[in-house]
Protein backbone atom coordinates (compact mmCIF):
# COMPACT_ATOMS: atom_id res chain seq x y z
CA UNK A 1 0.00 0.00 0.00
CA UNK A 2 1.63 3.47 -1.12
CA UNK A 3 1.93 6.04 1.18
CA UNK A 4 -1.07 8.10 3.10
CA UNK A 5 -1.72 10.67 5.73
CA UNK A 6 -3.15 8.53 8.88
CA UNK A 7 -5.19 10.80 12.24
CA UNK A 8 -3.02 9.99 14.90
CA UNK A 9 -6.24 9.93 17.36
CA UNK A 10 -6.29 6.25 18.04
CA UNK A 11 -10.75 6.46 18.05
CA UNK A 12 -10.61 7.99 14.70
CA UNK A 13 -7.75 7.03 12.42
CA UNK A 14 -8.92 8.43 9.60
CA UNK A 15 -6.58 7.63 6.16
CA UNK A 16 -6.15 10.73 3.41
CA UNK A 17 -3.77 10.54 0.07
CA UNK A 18 -0.11 11.40 0.65
CA UNK A 19 -0.70 14.57 -1.36
CA UNK A 20 -3.58 16.30 0.27
CA UNK A 21 -2.46 19.17 1.80
CA UNK A 22 -3.70 18.82 5.34
CA UNK A 23 -2.31 19.80 8.80
CA UNK A 24 -5.24 18.07 10.81
CA UNK A 25 -7.81 15.55 10.73
CA UNK A 26 -10.42 17.22 8.70
CA UNK A 27 -12.76 14.48 10.58
CA UNK A 28 -12.03 14.63 13.69
CA UNK A 29 -9.23 18.30 14.30
CA UNK A 30 -6.36 15.10 15.76
CA UNK A 31 -2.77 15.25 14.69
CA UNK A 32 -1.84 13.51 11.39
CA UNK A 33 1.07 11.40 10.76
CA UNK A 34 2.61 9.69 7.67
CA UNK A 35 1.74 5.74 7.80
CA UNK A 36 4.57 3.45 9.16
CA UNK A 37 6.90 2.44 6.03
CA UNK A 38 6.29 -1.15 5.04
CA UNK A 39 8.51 -4.32 4.09
CA UNK A 40 11.57 -2.68 5.57
CA UNK A 41 14.25 -5.57 5.72
CA UNK A 42 17.07 -4.97 8.39
CA UNK A 43 19.10 -7.69 6.94
CA UNK A 44 19.07 -5.71 3.49
CA UNK A 45 19.04 -2.18 4.55
CA UNK A 46 21.98 -2.32 7.10
CA UNK A 47 24.51 -2.87 4.83
CA UNK A 48 22.84 -0.74 1.92
CA UNK A 49 22.72 2.53 4.52
CA UNK A 50 26.13 1.89 5.23
CA UNK A 51 26.96 1.44 1.54
CA UNK A 52 25.22 4.87 0.47
CA UNK A 53 27.88 6.67 3.10
CA UNK A 54 30.92 6.05 0.22
CA UNK A 55 28.57 7.41 -2.72
CA UNK A 56 29.03 10.52 -4.44
CA UNK A 57 24.93 10.91 -5.04
CA UNK A 58 23.38 13.68 -3.61
CA UNK A 59 20.36 11.87 -2.01
CA UNK A 60 23.15 9.04 -0.26
CA UNK A 61 25.15 12.08 0.95
CA UNK A 62 22.28 13.60 2.96
CA UNK A 63 22.34 11.82 6.20
CA UNK A 64 18.62 11.76 6.17
CA UNK A 65 17.91 10.83 2.38
CA UNK A 66 20.43 7.95 2.84
CA UNK A 67 17.67 6.26 5.06
CA UNK A 68 14.86 6.99 2.79
CA UNK A 69 13.38 4.07 2.78
CA UNK A 70 11.85 5.21 6.31
CA UNK A 71 10.27 8.30 4.81
CA UNK A 72 6.65 8.69 2.92
CA UNK A 73 8.49 9.06 -0.82
CA UNK A 74 7.40 5.93 -2.41
CA UNK A 75 10.85 5.54 -4.29
CA UNK A 76 10.11 9.21 -6.03
CA UNK A 77 12.55 11.62 -4.86
CA UNK A 78 12.76 14.02 -7.93
CA UNK A 79 11.33 17.11 -6.17
CA UNK A 80 14.37 16.61 -2.99
CA UNK A 81 16.02 19.45 -2.12
CA UNK A 82 18.74 18.67 0.04
CA UNK A 83 21.79 20.76 1.29
CA UNK A 84 23.52 17.48 2.87
CA UNK A 85 22.01 17.86 5.60
CA UNK A 86 22.36 14.93 9.10
CA UNK A 87 25.55 13.67 9.12
CA UNK A 88 25.74 14.71 11.88
CA UNK A 89 28.52 13.15 14.76
CA UNK A 90 27.93 11.08 17.78
CA UNK A 91 30.80 13.37 20.33
CA UNK A 92 31.45 11.69 23.50
CA UNK A 93 32.78 14.42 26.90
CA UNK A 94 34.03 12.73 30.08
CA UNK A 95 34.16 16.03 31.01
CA UNK A 96 29.96 16.29 30.53
CA UNK A 97 29.66 13.37 31.55
CA UNK A 98 31.42 13.46 35.26
CA UNK A 99 29.40 16.82 35.64
CA UNK A 100 26.46 14.93 34.86
CA UNK A 101 27.23 11.92 37.26
CA UNK A 102 27.36 9.64 34.28
CA UNK A 103 30.85 7.60 33.89
CA UNK A 104 30.05 8.52 30.29
CA UNK A 105 27.75 10.20 27.87
CA UNK A 106 27.15 10.90 24.33
CA UNK A 107 26.35 13.75 22.24
CA UNK A 108 24.36 13.40 18.81
CA UNK A 109 25.53 17.39 17.93
CA UNK A 110 22.35 17.75 15.26
CA UNK A 111 24.18 21.90 15.89
CA UNK A 112 26.49 20.31 12.66
CA UNK A 113 23.77 20.54 10.07
CA UNK A 114 23.69 23.11 7.63
CA UNK A 115 21.90 25.43 9.14
CA UNK A 116 22.76 24.56 12.49
CA UNK A 117 20.27 22.95 14.02
CA UNK A 118 18.34 19.28 13.94
CA UNK A 119 15.29 21.98 11.72
CA UNK A 120 17.56 20.74 8.39
CA UNK A 121 16.64 17.32 9.42
CA UNK A 122 12.70 17.92 9.01
CA UNK A 123 12.81 20.48 6.58
CA UNK A 124 14.27 18.66 3.63
CA UNK A 125 11.50 16.55 4.00
CA UNK A 126 8.64 19.45 4.85
CA UNK A 127 10.23 21.49 1.77
CA UNK A 128 10.77 18.35 -0.71
CA UNK A 129 6.73 17.34 0.27
CA UNK A 130 6.24 21.12 -0.77
CA UNK A 131 7.92 21.09 -4.46
CA UNK A 132 6.23 17.57 -4.50
CA UNK A 133 2.36 19.52 -4.17
CA UNK A 134 3.79 22.18 -6.49
CA UNK A 135 3.39 24.98 -3.94
CA UNK A 136 5.39 28.35 -4.80
CA UNK A 137 5.56 29.69 -1.17
CA UNK A 138 6.19 27.96 2.13
CA UNK A 139 5.82 29.55 5.66
CA UNK A 140 6.18 28.90 9.53
CA UNK A 141 6.28 30.66 12.75
CA UNK A 142 9.68 30.09 14.65
CA UNK A 143 11.83 30.81 17.98
CA UNK A 144 14.76 30.88 15.32
CA UNK A 145 15.93 28.13 13.42
CA UNK A 146 12.96 26.38 11.85
CA UNK A 147 12.76 30.20 10.16
CA UNK A 148 16.81 29.50 9.62
CA UNK A 149 16.20 26.40 8.35
CA UNK A 150 13.07 26.94 6.09
CA UNK A 151 15.01 29.94 4.89
CA UNK A 152 17.63 27.75 3.51
CA UNK A 153 15.18 24.96 2.03
CA UNK A 154 13.16 27.53 0.19
CA UNK A 155 15.88 29.50 -1.17
CA UNK A 156 17.33 26.47 -2.54
CA UNK A 157 14.35 24.95 -3.97
CA UNK A 158 12.91 28.38 -5.36
CA UNK A 159 10.63 28.74 -2.94
CA UNK A 160 9.42 32.52 -1.75
CA UNK A 161 10.20 31.74 2.31
CA UNK A 162 7.45 34.05 4.99
CA UNK A 163 8.57 33.94 8.25
CA UNK A 164 6.82 35.07 10.97
CA UNK A 165 8.78 36.03 14.58
CA UNK A 166 7.98 37.30 18.23
CA UNK A 167 9.16 40.04 17.92
CA UNK A 168 11.86 41.03 20.25
CA UNK A 169 12.32 37.39 21.49
CA UNK A 170 14.86 35.71 18.75
CA UNK A 171 18.43 35.54 19.01
CA UNK A 172 20.44 37.42 16.51
CA UNK A 173 22.24 34.57 15.00
CA UNK A 174 18.81 33.04 13.89
CA UNK A 175 17.75 36.27 12.68
CA UNK A 176 20.44 37.04 10.47
CA UNK A 177 19.94 33.54 8.49
CA UNK A 178 16.43 34.18 7.85
CA UNK A 179 17.59 37.61 6.22
CA UNK A 180 21.02 36.44 4.85
CA UNK A 181 19.18 33.45 3.17
CA UNK A 182 16.48 35.68 1.41
CA UNK A 183 12.87 35.20 3.24
CA UNK A 184 10.52 38.14 3.85
CA UNK A 185 10.24 38.13 7.43
CA UNK A 186 7.84 39.54 9.47
CA UNK A 187 8.18 40.20 13.27
CA UNK A 188 4.73 40.03 15.20
CA UNK A 189 3.86 41.36 18.27
CA UNK A 190 2.93 38.03 20.05
CA UNK A 191 4.26 35.42 21.29
CA UNK A 192 4.91 32.08 19.20
CA UNK A 193 2.05 30.04 20.32
CA UNK A 194 -0.30 33.16 19.78
CA UNK A 195 1.66 33.96 15.83
CA UNK A 196 1.37 29.77 14.97
CA UNK A 197 -2.98 30.07 15.75
CA UNK A 198 -2.20 33.44 13.29
CA UNK A 199 -0.29 31.35 10.59
CA UNK A 200 -2.74 28.65 10.56
CA UNK A 201 -5.33 31.19 9.49
CA UNK A 202 -3.06 32.95 6.68
CA UNK A 203 -2.03 29.94 5.50
CA UNK A 204 -5.26 28.19 4.66
CA UNK A 205 -6.43 31.67 3.28
CA UNK A 206 -3.26 32.13 1.00
CA UNK A 207 -2.70 28.58 -0.06
CA UNK A 208 0.61 29.17 1.61
CA UNK A 209 2.22 25.75 2.55
CA UNK A 210 2.78 25.59 6.23
CA UNK A 211 6.13 24.24 7.60
CA UNK A 212 5.90 23.83 10.91
CA UNK A 213 6.50 20.47 13.24
CA UNK A 214 2.67 20.33 12.85
CA UNK A 215 3.59 19.31 8.97
CA UNK A 216 3.93 15.38 9.10
CA UNK A 217 6.85 15.58 6.76
CA UNK A 218 9.01 17.47 9.20
CA UNK A 219 8.54 14.37 11.98
CA UNK A 220 9.34 12.19 8.98
CA UNK A 221 12.68 13.77 8.35
CA UNK A 222 13.41 14.12 11.96
CA UNK A 223 13.08 10.52 12.54
CA UNK A 224 16.43 9.97 10.72
CA UNK A 225 18.40 11.27 13.45
CA UNK A 226 17.34 7.88 15.15
CA UNK A 227 18.71 5.99 12.63
CA UNK A 228 21.81 7.72 11.83
CA UNK A 229 22.67 7.34 15.55
CA UNK A 230 21.47 3.90 15.99
CA UNK A 231 23.23 2.85 12.46
CA UNK A 232 26.56 5.00 13.97
CA UNK A 233 26.51 2.30 17.07
CA UNK A 234 26.24 -0.64 14.96
CA UNK A 235 22.44 -0.75 15.85
CA UNK A 236 23.65 -1.01 19.65
CA UNK A 237 20.36 0.54 21.31
CA UNK A 238 21.40 3.38 24.38
CA UNK A 239 19.29 2.78 27.46
CA UNK A 240 18.23 6.64 27.45
CA UNK A 241 17.87 9.25 24.30
CA UNK A 242 17.38 12.32 25.81
CA UNK A 243 16.08 15.38 24.32
CA UNK A 244 14.71 19.10 25.13
CA UNK A 245 11.26 19.87 25.06
CA UNK A 246 9.37 22.61 23.47
CA UNK A 247 6.61 22.23 20.75
CA UNK A 248 7.45 18.53 21.30
CA UNK A 249 7.97 17.67 17.20
CA UNK A 250 11.75 16.10 18.19
CA UNK A 251 10.55 13.95 20.81
CA UNK A 252 7.14 12.57 18.82
CA UNK A 253 10.02 11.86 15.58
CA UNK A 254 12.52 10.26 17.31
CA UNK A 255 9.74 7.62 18.92
CA UNK A 256 8.38 7.29 16.02
CA UNK A 257 11.27 6.57 14.39
CA UNK A 258 12.20 3.97 17.03
CA UNK A 259 9.10 1.93 16.98
CA UNK A 260 8.63 1.63 13.48
CA UNK A 261 12.78 0.42 13.91
CA UNK A 262 11.49 -1.82 16.35
CA UNK A 263 8.84 -3.47 14.63
CA UNK A 264 10.84 -3.99 11.45
CA UNK A 265 13.49 -5.82 13.69
CA UNK A 266 16.40 -2.85 13.47
CA UNK A 267 16.51 -3.23 17.16
CA UNK A 268 14.73 -5.35 19.93
CA UNK A 269 14.73 -3.34 22.33
CA UNK A 270 13.38 0.81 22.67
CA UNK A 271 15.68 3.37 24.95
CA UNK A 272 13.71 5.48 27.37
CA UNK A 273 12.81 8.88 26.42
CA UNK A 274 14.03 11.73 28.51
CA UNK A 275 12.31 15.36 27.52
CA UNK A 276 13.80 18.39 29.60
CA UNK A 277 11.83 21.36 29.27
CA UNK A 278 12.89 25.03 30.77
CA UNK A 279 11.19 25.55 33.70
CA UNK A 280 9.47 28.74 32.59
CA UNK A 281 8.12 26.90 29.85
CA UNK A 282 7.27 23.07 31.23
CA UNK A 283 3.61 22.36 30.20
CA UNK A 284 4.44 18.66 29.44
CA UNK A 285 6.27 18.39 32.33
CA UNK A 286 3.28 19.49 34.31
CA UNK A 287 0.88 17.66 32.06
CA UNK A 288 2.59 13.58 33.18
CA UNK A 289 2.27 14.87 37.01
CA UNK A 290 -1.05 15.38 36.48
CA UNK A 291 -3.09 12.16 37.87
CA UNK A 292 -5.50 12.11 35.70
CA UNK A 293 -4.14 13.50 32.38
CA UNK A 294 -7.83 14.73 30.90
CA UNK A 295 -6.69 18.44 30.61
CA UNK A 296 -3.24 20.33 29.47
CA UNK A 297 -1.84 23.15 31.11
CA UNK A 298 -0.87 25.19 28.47
CA UNK A 299 1.54 27.93 29.77
CA UNK A 300 0.07 31.46 28.30
CA UNK A 301 3.70 33.45 29.37
CA UNK A 302 6.24 31.04 28.84
CA UNK A 303 9.69 32.32 30.13
CA UNK A 304 13.13 31.34 29.09
CA UNK A 305 16.37 32.75 28.28
CA UNK A 306 16.62 29.10 26.04
CA UNK A 307 14.69 30.94 23.30
CA UNK A 308 14.00 27.32 21.39
CA UNK A 309 11.86 25.86 23.98
CA UNK A 310 10.38 28.72 24.65
CA UNK A 311 6.96 27.14 24.17
CA UNK A 312 3.81 27.43 26.10
CA UNK A 313 1.23 25.18 24.32
CA UNK A 314 3.21 22.43 22.29
CA UNK A 315 1.28 21.23 19.27
CA UNK A 316 2.52 17.61 19.52
CA UNK A 317 1.56 16.83 23.33
CA UNK A 318 -0.55 14.04 22.34
CA UNK A 319 2.03 12.32 20.30
CA UNK A 320 4.93 13.02 22.65
CA UNK A 321 2.98 11.27 25.71
CA UNK A 322 2.22 8.36 23.75
CA UNK A 323 6.17 8.30 22.90
CA UNK A 324 7.74 9.17 26.58
CA UNK A 325 5.01 5.70 27.81
CA UNK A 326 5.85 3.98 25.29
CA UNK A 327 9.38 3.94 25.85
CA UNK A 328 9.14 3.88 29.70
CA UNK A 329 10.87 7.52 29.61
CA UNK A 330 9.82 10.59 31.68
CA UNK A 331 9.37 14.21 31.86
CA UNK A 332 11.55 16.92 33.97
CA UNK A 333 12.37 20.66 33.92
CA UNK A 334 15.30 22.65 34.70
CA UNK A 335 16.16 25.92 35.95
CA UNK A 336 17.55 28.84 34.23
CA UNK A 337 20.58 28.60 36.44
CA UNK A 338 20.68 25.09 35.39
CA UNK A 339 21.07 25.40 31.91
CA UNK A 340 23.31 27.91 31.93
CA UNK A 341 26.08 25.98 33.74
CA UNK A 342 25.67 22.97 31.79
CA UNK A 343 26.29 24.44 28.78
CA UNK A 344 29.06 26.59 29.91
CA UNK A 345 30.44 23.07 31.27
CA UNK A 346 29.25 21.49 26.91
CA UNK A 347 31.18 24.67 25.85
CA UNK A 348 34.25 23.87 28.47
CA UNK A 349 34.54 20.09 26.39
CA UNK A 350 35.37 21.39 23.15
CA UNK A 351 31.89 21.02 21.69
CA UNK A 352 29.57 23.98 22.43
CA UNK A 353 25.66 24.48 21.46
CA UNK A 354 22.87 26.54 21.92
CA UNK A 355 21.10 27.49 25.21
CA UNK A 356 18.15 25.00 24.72
CA UNK A 357 20.52 21.81 23.74
CA UNK A 358 22.65 22.20 27.06
CA UNK A 359 18.78 21.65 28.98
CA UNK A 360 19.54 17.89 28.22
CA UNK A 361 22.98 17.91 30.05
CA UNK A 362 21.21 20.05 33.14
CA UNK A 363 18.83 17.54 32.92
CA UNK A 364 20.85 14.54 33.00
CA UNK A 365 22.60 16.18 36.15
CA UNK A 366 19.36 15.91 37.98
CA UNK A 367 18.55 12.71 36.97
CA UNK A 368 21.65 11.09 38.29
CA UNK A 369 21.10 13.19 41.73
CA UNK A 370 17.14 11.52 42.53
CA UNK A 371 19.10 8.16 41.51
CA UNK A 372 16.29 8.02 38.35
CA UNK A 373 19.09 7.35 35.91
CA UNK A 374 22.18 5.20 37.33
CA UNK A 375 25.64 6.42 36.77
CA UNK A 376 26.80 3.12 34.32
CA UNK A 377 23.37 4.28 32.17
CA UNK A 378 24.14 4.31 28.31
CA UNK A 379 23.43 7.75 27.65
CA UNK A 380 22.77 9.91 23.96
CA UNK A 381 22.22 13.53 24.94
CA UNK A 382 20.94 15.08 21.50
CA UNK A 383 22.73 18.99 21.40
CA UNK A 384 20.06 20.17 19.18
CA UNK A 385 21.84 23.43 17.56
CA UNK A 386 24.82 25.14 17.35
CA UNK A 387 26.84 27.17 19.68
CA UNK A 388 27.28 30.18 17.62
CA UNK A 389 23.24 31.00 17.33
CA UNK A 390 23.26 32.51 20.12
CA UNK A 391 26.67 35.06 20.87
CA UNK A 392 24.60 37.44 22.86
CA UNK A 393 23.71 34.63 25.58
CA UNK A 394 27.12 33.73 26.00
CA UNK A 395 29.02 36.75 26.15
CA UNK A 396 26.83 37.66 29.04
CA UNK A 397 27.22 34.27 30.93
CA UNK A 398 31.04 35.28 30.98
CA UNK A 399 30.94 38.39 32.09
CA UNK A 400 28.15 38.41 34.67
CA UNK A 401 25.74 40.04 32.73
CA UNK A 402 22.78 37.10 32.20
CA UNK A 403 19.24 37.71 33.63
CA UNK A 404 16.45 35.63 33.17
CA UNK A 405 13.02 36.28 34.19
CA UNK A 406 13.60 34.14 37.41
CA UNK A 407 16.22 36.96 37.95
CA UNK A 408 20.10 36.85 37.31
CA UNK A 409 22.09 33.91 36.46
CA UNK A 410 25.90 33.20 38.33
CA UNK A 411 28.28 32.29 35.94
CA UNK A 412 29.51 29.03 38.12
CA UNK A 413 32.01 28.93 34.74
CA UNK A 414 32.37 32.53 34.19
CA UNK A 415 35.21 33.54 31.81
CA UNK A 416 35.46 37.08 31.00
CA UNK A 417 37.75 38.41 28.44
CA UNK A 418 40.62 40.57 30.01
CA UNK A 419 41.34 43.25 28.87
CA UNK A 420 45.65 44.16 28.70
CA UNK A 421 47.35 47.30 27.75
CA UNK A 422 50.42 46.80 24.68
CA UNK A 423 52.91 46.05 27.18
CA UNK A 424 54.51 42.27 27.02
CA UNK A 425 55.91 42.62 30.38
CA UNK A 426 53.00 43.07 31.72
CA UNK A 427 50.86 40.44 29.76
CA UNK A 428 53.67 37.84 30.69
CA UNK A 429 52.92 38.65 34.23
CA UNK A 430 49.64 37.97 33.98
CA UNK A 431 50.02 34.38 31.98
CA UNK A 432 53.14 33.57 34.78
C1 LIG B 1 13.21 23.58 17.82
C2 LIG B 1 14.27 23.40 18.85
C3 LIG B 1 14.04 22.69 20.04
C4 LIG B 1 12.70 22.16 20.42
O1 LIG B 1 12.32 21.05 19.64
P1 LIG B 1 10.78 20.62 19.58
O2 LIG B 1 10.71 19.64 18.49
O3 LIG B 1 10.01 21.87 19.28
O4 LIG B 1 10.44 20.07 20.92
C5 LIG B 1 15.09 22.50 20.91
N1 LIG B 1 16.31 23.01 20.65
C6 LIG B 1 16.56 23.70 19.53
C7 LIG B 1 17.93 24.24 19.32
C8 LIG B 1 15.57 23.91 18.59
O5 LIG B 1 15.84 24.61 17.49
Amino acid sequence: MPSHLVCFNSSCRAQYPITDVLYNCPKCGGLLEASAPEALDPARLKPLWRERRMSNAPLDQSGVWRYRELLPFDGQFEHVVTIREGNTPLLASPRAAAYGGLRAVTFKHQGFNPTGSFKDNGMTCGASQGRRLGMKRVACVSTGNTSASMAAYAAQAGMQAIIFLPHGNISYGKLAQALEYGAKTLQVEANFDQILKLVRVLAEQLGIYLLNSVNPFRIEGQKTIMAEMLDQRDWHVPDWVVVPGGNLGNVSAFGKALRELQAAGFIDRLPRLAVIQAEGSAPFEAFMHTPTHDSFPTVDHPETLATAIKIGDPVSWPKAWNEVATSGGLVEKVTEQEIADAKAVVGASGIGCEPASAATLAGIRKLTASGRMPPDADVVAILTGNVLKDPDYIYRYHTGGLTAHSGPIKGAFENAPIVVPNDPQKIAALLA
